[in-house]
């Protein structure tokens, strides 16, 4: 991340770090003067690249004084070069800035998807035809295909409230591209998001990170990296990882600095990114999503309708968490408090992994608990019946192998979880508790029975695979998860139903752009 530059410690979100990382000398220096500069020579900001020379060692240099210009076209007129590759050498961001807004610098370079009628708007100011990406939609009843300019999105603005803006599609470089939101899932966090209990010091910003649509628009090296070409069906992830720290490297994604939203760092991260940061479009609650460079993409089966296939965020998790964290081996006792979208998740990935006994524990019998008992659970219900007892007469006594804890419950809750786990069992916690927790009763049960305690965030790239699988299999009743079903203009409807659980029929709430 770059420190060094005045200009980034002044705004928090420095270009050079946004551009994934890179901070090369040479963009540190071209921060400092191209400010002094610029009224000199009436040289626009250092990343408007139509006026300095990128591929140069002195960015800051208007094209007439690039010495590297005699000895090779670099600059972005009469280019033979890539200008993102220009950009990479120094770490620039290509945005135009006019009138405090951003637009696209120069035109896309990524590969169009199929069914593309034209270009679409005037070519920008001071731009030798420049080639724009259209975005597409498909019109209601007719299969047609028309052109859009500007993308749609529902930007949260401020507490409990969104409202919809446009954006200029944003063009791609070698390594980036566009995908064409089909359906993004809702989980708990969106809904802190919108009640701005997490990142309230972040600004607006398009929330949604369980994203599942068609590639638009792909960059060469982007296509051979994702093994993507337009038009393919893929998941994204809302991690966007450096892939170099040790978290990275024993994948852990979730827990790397880069993409860590509950880092006091700046982080890049899909649906908990602002639309201040360029290009904007880092939420699923949009037409378009702009692939970053460290974007973790998968191909989703054939066959696998996209709002199914955004239970892969749940799925995975569970996967991970059951399989993994937990390290359940066949013929176990598995009880999962909290049958939620990723409750059930856990339930799902402990019938597929084999266990002997799955209990799914609720308050009282609902819709969660149902699925959960079509997934192959047997439900408990925590306001009508003992299930300490339920579960000790089941195991003969033996109690819970491995315990999940998706509520987020009080110290009440956290006894409950504790009794439920056998000797040396495993015990994975999922979400925060609050209220005040007695130290000897949090501590007794875990030295007695020699209990493993674990927190658990975030997933693995092979449990996405392995979670598209099973949804692609239909080995289980997943689409009884999907409940309910939101156009864009209907974001906050969608967060309420998600976050106030006012509608008991909800389990699985998403938009579809
Ligand atoms: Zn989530
Ligand atoms: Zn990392």
């Amino acid at each position: 991340m770059c420190t060094s530059s005045p200009r980034s410690r002044r705004d928090g979100w420095p270009r050079a770090w946004v551009r994934g990382g890179r901070c090369s000398s040479a963009a540190t220096a071209a921060w400092w003067w191209a400010p002094r500069f610029r009224n000199w020579w009436s040289v626009p900001t250092p990343w408007t690249r139509t006026a300095g020379c990128s591929g140069s060692r002195r960015p800051w240099l208007p094209r007439s004084r690039c010495g590297r210009r005699k000895r090779a076209p670099c600059c972005a007129y009469g280019s033979e070069r890539s200008g993102s590759a220009a950009r990479g050498r120094t770490g620039f961001r290509s945005y135009r800035r006019r009138g405090g807004s951003r637009e696209a610098g120069d035109g896309g370079r990524g590969e169009l998807g199929s069914g593309v009628l034209g270009s679409a708007g005037p070519p920008a100011a001071g731009r030798a035809e420049p080639r724009q990406l259209p975005a597409l939609r498909r019109v209601a009843g007719g299969g047609v295909l028309a052109v859009i300019e500007r993308v749609r999105a529902a930007v949260a603005t401020e507490r409990l409230r969104t409202e919809l803006r446009t954006f200029p599609l944003p063009e791609v470089g070698p390594d980036e591209g566009l995908l064409r939101v089909e359906a993004c899932g809702l989980c708990g966090t969106d809904w802190e998001y919108y009640t701005r209990q997490r990142g309230a010091h972040l600004g607006p910003m398009i929330l949604g990170h369980e994203i599942v649509g068609t590639i638009l628009a792909v960059g060469e090296e982007a296509r051979r990296r994702w093994k993507v070409a337009p038009g393919d069906r893929v998941a994204v992830e809302e991690f966007l990882p450096c892939g170099e720290c040790a978290f990275c490297r024993t994948g852990r994604p979730a827990l790397c600095d880069a993409t860590d939203s509950r880092s006091t760092r700046p982080f890049l991260r899909y649906g908990a990114t602002p639309v201040e940061v360029a290009p904007a479009l880092w939420g699923g609650f949009s037409e378009v999503l702009y692939l970053h460079p460290r974007a973790l993409v998968h191909r989703v089966p054939d066959g696998l309708s996209p709002d199914l296939a955004t239970l892969f965020v749940p799925l995975s998790n569970g996967i991970r968490w059951v399989r993994r964290d937990g390290g359940l081996r066949p013929r176990s006792t598995v009880v999962v408090i909290g049958p939620g979208a990723h409750g059930l998740g856990c339930v799902a990935a402990a019938v597929e992994a084999g266990a002997a006994q799955v209990f799914a524990l609720g308050r009282e019998r609902s819709p969660r608990l149902e699925a959960a008992q079509a997934l192959g659970a047997v439900p408990l219900e925590a306001d009508r019946e003992d299930v300490v007892g339920a579960v000790r007469d089941a195991t003969q006594g033996r109690m819970a192998d491995l315990v999940v804890d998706l509520a987020p419950s009080g110290a009440e809750g956290l006894a409950t979880t504790l009794a439920l786990a056998g000797k040396g069992a495993v015990v994975l916690f999922a979400a925060t508790k609050h209220g005040q927790l007695a130290a000897d009763a949090f501590s007794e049960p875990i030295v007695r029975k020699g209990l493993v305690v674990k927190g658990v965030r975030g997933r693995d790239f092979e449990a996405v695979d392995e979670a598209l699988a099973v949804l692609a299999s239909g080995r289980l009743p997943l689409q009884r998860l999907r409940t309910h079903r939101f156009g864009l203009d209907e974001v906050d409807q969608a967060l309420r139903v998600q976050g106030e659980k006012v509608d008991p029929s909800a389990i699985h709430v998403a938009v579809v752009p």
